[in-house]
C-alpha cells in the first residue's frame, strides 16, 4: 500500500513549478537512492519518499 502513497505523491508534485528557481519544473527522479520528485533545473528535491 506504501507505493500507491508513493505514486499519489510524486503525481501531485509532478509537473508544478520548482518554488526555488524560476525557470524549473519538478519531474520524478531519484535523489540519493530513493524515489523523489526533483527539479529538472536545478536538481533541488522537493519531496523524498523513505
Ligand atoms: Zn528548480
Amino acid at each position: 500500500m506504501s507505493s500507491m502513497t508513493e505514486s499519489s505523491v510524486v503525481r501531485r508534485l509532478e509537473g508544478q513549478d520548482c518554488q526555488w528557481c524560476t525557470d524549473g519544473r519538478l519531474e520524478r527522479g531519484r535523489y540519493k537512492g530513493n524515489v523523489a520528485v526533483v527539479c529538472e533545473d536545478c536538481d533541488t528535491p522537493a519531496a523524498q519518499l523513505w
